[in-house]
This record gives C-alpha cells, sequence and structure tokens, in this order.
C-alpha cells in the first residue's frame, strides 16, 4: 500500500484525508492517506522522515508552501511561475517533484463546476499571498481580458503584476487604485474571512460583477460573500469545489488517474456541515 501525507501546521481541521478516502475508494486505488503536523522550524525534517517511513507523496498546506518549493528539485511549470508548491511527488535518487494545484482547482470549480468561462472576462483577485500567486499562472492561460491583483499592502500585488507580465494582462496595485473599472469576477484569496473580516474594497468594484467567489470553504455565506450578496451579485460560491479539485489533481499526478469530482463535493459538503455549530 503506498502512503501519502497532508502536512502543514495547524493541520487538525485538514480535509485532504477524507477527500482522498473518497477518491481511493471511487476508483479502487490503495492508499493510506493521513494528516501530518509538522513543528514550524522543522518541516524539512518532517518530510524527510515520512519518505524514509516510505512515504510516496505529500500535499503541503500552510504555512508551509513557500518552503516546499525550496525543497523540490524540479518543478512543474505553474509551481515554477508561483515559486510555492501544495504536492511532491517523491522521485528516484532523493528526487522530488513539485507540483501546484491551485490554481488549475479554482479553474475547474470556476469554469466546469459553476459553469463560468473566463475567457474574455475582467477578473478582480483580492489579496497577494499564497492562495494568490499559485492561481494566477491557471487564471491567465484562460485568456481573461484583465486580471487585477488588488491588495492591502500594494507593493506585494505589484510584485506579482511583475512576476507574471509575460504570461498576459494583469494589473497590481491598492483596491481604491481599481475603481472605474468594471469587474465581471471577483475572487477572494485573502485571509480577511478567516478573521470574520472584509477586505477594503470599494462597493463600486463589485457593481457589474456576476459571480464572487470567496477561496476559504464554509458552511455559511463569508462576510465577503455576503456583501457581495448585498451589492446584488446572485451568483457566490466558496473553495469547497476548488479544495477537491485541487485534490483531484493532485490525485492525478500520484496515480495516473482522474477521479470525479462532483459527488466528492456533495460529500464534503454533508460533512461540513454535520461538524458546523
Ligand atoms: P497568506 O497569509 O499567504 O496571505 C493572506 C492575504 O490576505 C494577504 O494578501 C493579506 O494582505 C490578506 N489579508 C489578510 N487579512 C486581511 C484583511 N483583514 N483585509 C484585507 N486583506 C487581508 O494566506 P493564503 O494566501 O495562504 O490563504 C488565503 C486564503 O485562501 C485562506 O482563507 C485560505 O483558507 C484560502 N485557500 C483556500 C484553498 C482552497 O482549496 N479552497 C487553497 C489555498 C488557500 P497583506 O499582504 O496586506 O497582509
Amino acid at each position: 500500500m503506498e502512503n501519502y501525507a497532508v502536512v502543514g501546521n495547524p493541520i487538525a481541521h485538514s480535509r485532504s484525508p477524507f477527500i482522498h478516502a473518497q477518491f481511493a475508494q471511487q476508483t479502487g486505488v490503495n492508499i493510506r492517506y493521513t494528516a501530518l503536523l509538522a513543528p514550524l522550524d522543522a518541516f524539512e525534517s518532517t518530510v524527510i522522515t515520512f519518505r524514509k517511513n516510505g512515504g510516496t507523496g505529500m500535499n503541503i498546506t500552510v504555512p508551509f508552501k513557500f518552503e516546499a518549493y525550496s525543497l523540490a528539485t524540479r518543478w512543474t511549470e505553474r509551481a515554477q511561475a508561483a515559486r510555492a508548491v501544495n504536492t511532491f511527488k517523491f522521485e528516484q535518487e532523493n528526487g522530488i517533484l513539485g507540483d501546484n494545484t491551485d490554481g488549475i482547482g479554482l479553474v475547474r470549480d470556476i469554469e466546469t463546476n459553476l459553469n463560468f468561462p473566463l475567457a474574455n472576462k475582467h477578473i478582480l483577485l483580492m489579496g497577494a499571498g499564497g492562495a494568490a500567486s499559485g492561481v494566477i499562472l491557471p487564471l491567465l492561460q484562460q485568456q481573461p481580458n484583465l486580471l487585477a491583483i488588488a491588495n492591502r499592502t500594494s507593493s506585494k500585488a505589484i510584485a506579482l503584476q511583475q512576476q507574471f507580465a509575460t504570461h498576459g494582462t494583469i494589473l497590481g496595485g491598492h483596491y481604491q487604485d481599481f475603481v472605474g473599472q468594471s469587474f465581471d469576477l471577483i475572487i477572494n484569496a485573502t485571509s480577511a474571512s478567516l478573521h470574520n473580516a472584509l477586505p477594503p474594497a470599494p462597493a463600486e468594484l463589485f457593481r457589474n460583477a456576476t459571480l464572487a467567489y470567496d477561496m476559504l470553504y464554509s458552511t455559511k455565506l463569508t462576510p465577503f460573500l455576503e456583501f457581495a450578496q448585498s451589492q446584488g451579485i446572485t451568483k457566490l460560491a466558496d473553495g469547497t469545489g476548488m479544495l477537491v479539485e485541487q485534490a483531484a489533481e493532485s490525485f492525478l499526478l500520484w496515480h495516473n488517474i482522474r477521479p470525479t469530482t462532483q459527488d466528492v463535493i456533495q460529500k464534503l459538503k454533508a460533512e461540513l456541515s454535520s461538524h458546523a455549530v
């Protein structure tokens, strides 16, 4: 039996073991997939020990995605562009392939599950942390008319604009810098919802949007989605679909089988609701 794990800190809340257990059952692949807590100063030694004990691959979550990028020995194009890694595939002679499946997970959820094609759209991406940098290349590959990155600390959004400038039409700045622009889709990639807060986005930015997407997965509307709804946006989505889709892409990389996701998204939603307070 092959051994996999998701590593992070904290990790107890992770739904990845649940999702991969569903995929394994669905495809008949025999795996063990656990959640592994790494001390904040011991990510590398946690990975090495897991591998020594027979590990085949790993998912990496907060706060280790940038460290995981440095530990990999080769990268997929999307991981290279993001400079962040959420999937390891262990290879011969201590090699580690690093991939980043967050962006393709988001794109699949928006385009396939929510039936919202991204080509020629004006997209506002709020936030400039690890989650934002992981999704920029896959979003630009869908050829939107514009991808605007807005962040509280505008220098980080401008740095992302420069990092991805050769891949498509991208702008970076503070939220206020985009007043006067019209957006079809607004994606919240900040961690504000984790703290029950709202990013400082002027209401004008929401005026023409038809879809609001919060990457945080939640059983109730986040402050961002509540605000979007109050501005008249009717299509609202949280990050549950993205979470399952990014896991499906990791599963494909490891096992060469693409699991179906719709059924697992529904099961995960039911599982999350059953634990909601
Ligand atoms: P980071 O810590 O790397 O980045 C946090 C970002 O949020 C920064 O841009 C920060 O701005 C901004 N921010 C934090 N608080 C506020 C606030 N009150 N107002 C405005 N901006 C704020 O986090 P990640 O990028 O790793 O994660 C972001 C979110 O994405 C999390 O909620 C996470 O759960 C979710 N996520 C979901 C996934 C899924 O599969 N569904 C996958 C990955 C992430 P500044 O730079 O100014 O500090």
